[in-house]
C-alpha cells in the first residue's frame, strides 16, 4: 500500500496555496520526528515558503547536531510564540504522530487553528476527522522514509539535497535500530541506498547518534542494570524503574535514558519490556516486546498510551511505587509468548 498520485497533487496544492506553514513534532520528540519535520522544513524554505518547525519539550542532545536544529521553537521555553505560529499558520504539518493530544502542550493550539491539516506519519490509528489530507502509513519503518517516498513522487524531488538525505536517514536509522527492526523489507534499504546516494555519510552519522555518549548517561545505564532493573523469568518480562532522585544524579539530560528500555528487552528469554521514570507529576512509561506480543494495545489498556505493535509508550499519575505495583500485576497475569 502506497499513496496515490492525486494525494501527491492535493499536498502541492496545499502548499501552493500557503504562506505561513508550521510543522509540528510529537512531544518527547526524536530523531525521526525532528529529523522528517526539519528535511521537510528544508523543502519549504528552498520553495520560498515561510516555515517554522515547533517542538512540544526540548529536543534531545544526542540530536543537537542535527542539520538546521538551532532554527527549532520550543513551546516549553516559547510558549506563546508556538501558539501564534500554530493558530495562524495556513497550514500545518503533523510529523510521526497520528492524533493533536501526542502533542501535549501543542494540543489546544492544534485544536483552535484555522490552518488546513496534514498528517505525515506511520502510527496505527490516525485521527482521521481532525485531518484535511493524511499520509498514514503503519508499515513504514519511519515516518522519514514515509516522507522521503513523497518528496521523490512529486515536485519536491528536486530540492532534496545532502542535509534533508542526512535528517531523513538518521529517523530512518533510529526507528530501526539501526537496521534492525522494522525493516525486514527491500525498499528500506533500497531507501537507504538513495540516501548515500544524496551523499549520506553512514560511519559519521551513525557515530554522532550512537557514539556519542556523556559519561552520565553511560553511568545511568550502568546503574539501571545493575540496580534497578527487575526480572520476571516465568513471564518473559522485564522492567527498569527510574525515580526523580536517580535521573538527577546523572544530570536529567534530554535524551538521559533513550535507548535503555531495549536492555531489558536485549535479555535471553525476554520478549516484554518497561521503562518507568518519573517526570514531575507522573511517570512516563516506555514499552517494547520481541515478536507477536502487542505492547500498542497494553499501552492504551492500562497506561493512557499507544504506539507500535513491539514499541509504544504511556503515562501513570500513581506514584512511582504504585505504578511499579500495577505494572508488576498486571506482568504477574500476562501470558507472553517468546
Ligand atoms: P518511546 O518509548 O520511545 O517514548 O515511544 C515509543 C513509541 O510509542 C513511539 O512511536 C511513540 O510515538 C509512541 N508513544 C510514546 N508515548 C506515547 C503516548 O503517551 N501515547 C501514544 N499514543 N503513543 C506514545
Ligand atoms: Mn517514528
Amino acid at each position: 500500500m502506497t499513496f496515490t498520485k492525486d494525494q501527491i497533487v492535493q499536498l502541492e496544492k496545499l502548499v501552493e496555496e500557503a504562506n505561513d506553514i508550521t510543522l509540528i513534532t510529537h512531544a518527547n520528540p526524536d530523531a525521526d520526528t525532528v529529523g522528517s519535520a526539519l528535511a521537510l522544513h528544508n523543502v519549504l524554505v528552498q520553495m520560498g515558503k515561510k516555515a517554522q518547525v515547533v517542538c512540544p519539550n526540548p529536543i534531545p542532545d544526542f540530536i543537537q547536531w542535527m542539520h538546521n536544529i538551532d532554527t527549532v521553537i520550543v513551546h516549553d521555553r516559547e510558549g506563546r510564540k508556538v501558539q501564534r505560529l500554530v493558530e495562524n499558520a495556513d497550514l500545518i504539518f503533523a510529523m510521526d504522530f497520528n492524533a493533536p493530544h501526542r502533542t501535549s502542550n501543542i494540543e489546544k493550539s492544534m485544536m483552535e487553528t484555522k490552518a488546513k491539516k496534514v498528517l505525515i506519519d506511520h502510527h496505527l490509528f490516525p485521527d482521521e476527522d481532525y485531518f484535511d489530507l493524511m499520509f498514514s502509513f503503519p508499515k513504514k519503518s519511519s515516518t522519514s522514509e514515509l516522507l522521503f517516498d513523497i518528496l521523490r513522487a512529486s515536485n519536491y524531488k528536486k530540492y532534496i539535497n545532502k542535509e534533508i538525505a542526512t535528517n531523513i536517514f538518521v529517523g530512518l536509522m533510529t526507528d530501526t535500530g539501526s537496521f534492525a527492526y522494522n525493516c525486514n523489507q527491500p525498499e528500506t534499504f533500497e531507501t537507504a541506498a538513495e540516501l548515500i546516494r544524496y551523499g549520506v555519510e553512514v560511519k559519521k552519522t551513525h557515530d554522532l547518534i550512537y557514539n556519542n555518549n556523556s559519561i552520565d548517561r553511560i553511568r545511568a545505564l550502568g546503574y539501571s542494570i545493575s540496580e534497578r532493573l527487575r526480572v520476571f523469568p516465568k513471564q518473559n518480562a522485564a522492567y527498569i524503574s527510574l525515580s526523580a532522585e536517580d535521573l538527577t544524579r546523572y544530570g536529567n539530560g534530554e535524551g538521559l535514558t533513550e535507548g535503555i528500555v531495549n536492555y531489558a528487552l536485549s535479555i535471553q528469554g525476554i520478549c516484554f519490556a518497561a521503562l518507568l521514570t518519573e517526570k514531575g507529576d507522573k511517570i512516563k512509561i516506555s514499552f517494547r516486546s520481541k515478536g507477536t506480543y502487542d505492547v500498542n494495545a497494553f499501552a492504551r489498556k492500562y497506561f493512557e498510551g499507544g504506539g507500535h505493535h513491539n514499541a509504544a509508550g504511556g503515562k501513570s499519575f500513581l506514584s512511582l511505587e504504585k505504578t511499579e505495583q500495577k505494572l508488576e500485576e498486571l506482568i504477574t497475569n500476562l501470558e507472553i509468548p517468546c
